[in-house]
């Protein structure tokens, strides 16, 4: 009776006929995908036609099945999933996505082949490893000492981001977990940082009120005069500061904070008024594998980077050298890092900072509390928790330091190319941020204004059809996103044109090349691709 439920699931005994059957699965999926893959489109197989009414058919027709397909059946039909999707090859240069590699995908197997639990030693033993043995090998690459540090994987750079500030909330004030957030906590952040933060106030129960919104500089960085200024009208008013997010690659633009400033003014405000330390989390979602050149070598090269790609690398490890000034960092590995998604590890610098938040054993009655396992982790905001410290544990073991530096040097090295390019196609575009992995430019309806827009020196009125001219061209180029996908923002960053008192966001393009697929040398095709898609939209261009 059971039999044939049995052979739907991995052998008790480790026989070959079992084996093969999953096998003969791996290579259905593996297959339908290889078939449907084409280098000069972005997508798989045929494009699915998402009209208005798409989503209310899969409404309409979904059934559950009475009798069940079995495996080899359902998993033909999952092959209906891979047409129109986005595969990350060259087309893609629209967001920080990854083309997961070889070693995490088998990583990710094992991961669910073992379907251990994370919270728990005793049941996510191989995760459980792999978490302590990742947060030691990345611990001394960003300068914390592996002895007192920690971390945990977790939801995302947003879940390192919500974790750390409920750390700064539980350690600046230790009643908090009993009676609730107090009213008069303070957090701080870039104009241009991450929604994350944003979402946590409001989750937390600090209210988005309490968020302050720091001015950027021309670099997009966190401008330090105006984070002294608000602190201190902040505790002028009887408010207490408690946490700053210090971005290290903005999300858009890679622009990135200067955290020893940010340390050094948190202190400076902190010991004149006589407050307690300020929690700083660097948000290191973005740019946090360029720490990975923290002990490059740049005189020796011995990678042999061109010029123009090292002075981009030595600012940065100028920077990523004081990632051990942040109490907290993360490192998202399913952004620049190439592993699946959720790849995220939160890294915390003083592990007794989690006592604040760790539950008493009584309230974890059936885990921890017992005479076996020693690492459980009831100090996270999830319960169950996948083991994803294998695959990023597998990625790190396939590329090494060195694989690494390679893959994140390209990145740049196909930024400065395509900047080149086009500025020399397009006298009418602006390149508006430094050379990194993303490149954000901005197109004129007539002659370039960046200058202007970013002195003031422009109406607002002026901006807003920049804009709009920018808006047009997005929308023209996402028509056609099934061959190549460029990114856009509506907030790349703020202006502050003559006769406008609030500020304005600038709408801008952007090339974001992460696939190891993007190359110098295909670097032409996107500005034919562009050439082929602006030039017909006005008739000033060219
Ligand atoms: C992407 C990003 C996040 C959010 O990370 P997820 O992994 O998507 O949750 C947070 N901060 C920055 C700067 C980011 O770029």
């Amino acid at each position: 009776m059971m039999k044939h439920i049995q052979r739907m699931f991995p052998s008790e005994d480790g026989n070959r006929e079992a084996r093969y059957e999953l096998l003969g699965l791996f290579e259905t999926v593996l297959a339908g995908m290889d078939k449907r893959k084409d280098p000069k489109r972005l997508i798989l197989g045929k494009e699915e036609d998402v009209s208005a009414d798409y989503y209310q058919r899969i409404i309409d027709q979904a059934a559950l099945p009475e009798k069940g397909l079995g495996a080899k059946k359902s998993v033909e039909q999952l092959l209906n999933l891979l047409d129109g999707h986005r595969f990350l090859n060259r087309q893609y240069v629209a967001n920080a996505t990854p083309l997961p590699n070889h070693a995490s995908l088998a990583g990710n197997l094992l991961m669910a082949l073992l379907n251990g639990n994370n919270l728990w030693d005793v049941d996510g033993t191989a995760a459980a490893k792999t978490e302590v043995e990742i947060t030691a090998m990345l611990s001394d690459i960003v300068g914390y000492d592996r002895q007192k540090s920690t971390g945990f994987t977790t939801w995302g750079g947003q879940g390192a981001v919500f974790q750390s500030l409920r750390l700064a909330i539980a350690n600046a004030c230790p009643e908090a977990n009993e009676k609730g957030t107090p009213p008069h906590l303070y957090a701080f952040c870039s104009e241009l940082s991450h929604f994350s933060l944003y979402k946590s106030m409001q989750a937390a129960g600090i209210g988005t009120d309490h968020l302050i919104r720091i001015k950027t500089n021309d670099d997009h960085s966190m401008n330090l005069a105006d984070l002294r200024e608000k602190m201190e009208t902040v505790i002028e008013s009887g408010g207490l500061p408690v946490y700053v997010l210090a971005t290290l690659g903005t999300t858009d633009t890679f622009g990135i904070d200067d955290l020893a400033g940010i340390r050094r003014t948190a202190e400076e405000v902190t010991a004149k008024n006589g407050l307690p330390h300020i929690y700083i989390h660097a948000d290191t979602a973005m740019g946090g594998m360029y720490s990975f050149f923290n002990e490059y070598h740049f005189e020796e090269n011995p990678l042999g980077f061109e010029e123009e790609v090292l002075g981009v690398l030595a600012f940065y490890q100028s920077h990523f050298r004081n990632l051990s000034l942040a109490d907290s960092l993360v490192f998202d590995f399913h952004k620049l890092g190439q592993t699946p998604y959720a790849t995220s590890l939160f890294l915390v610098k003083d592990r007794t900072a989690l006592r604040a938040v760790d539950l008493d054993p009584d309230e974890t009655p059936y885990v921890g509390n017992r005479g076996f396992g020693s690492y459980h982790t009831s100090y996270t905001l999830e319960c169950s928790r996948m083991g994803s410290s294998i695959p990023i544990y597998a990625s790190l073991l396939a590329f090494g330091i060195e694989g690494y530096q390679e893959l994140l040097a390209n990145y740049i090295r196909v930024n400065a190319a395509f900047r080149r390019k086009l500025t020399e196609a397009f006298p009418n575009a602006a390149v508006t941020n430094g050379i990194s992995p993303v490149t954000t430019f901005r197109f004129y309806p007539g002659v370039v204004r960046y200058q202007d827009e970013i002195s003031g020196n422009i109406t607002e009125e002026e901006v807003l059809e920049i804009n709009r001219y920018n808006e047009k061209i997005a929308e023209t180029l996402g028509r056609f996103r099934s061959q190549t996908y460029f990114g856009s923002t509506k907030k790349q960053r703020y202006v502050y044109p003559v006769d406008s008192r609030s500020p304005v966001p600038l709408y801008v393009q952007k090339f974001y090349s992460v696939s190891p697929y993007t190359m110098v040398e295909t670097v032409d095709e996107y500005i034919d691709f562009l050439k082929a898609h602006i030039e017909p939209l006005d008739v000033m261009i060219g």
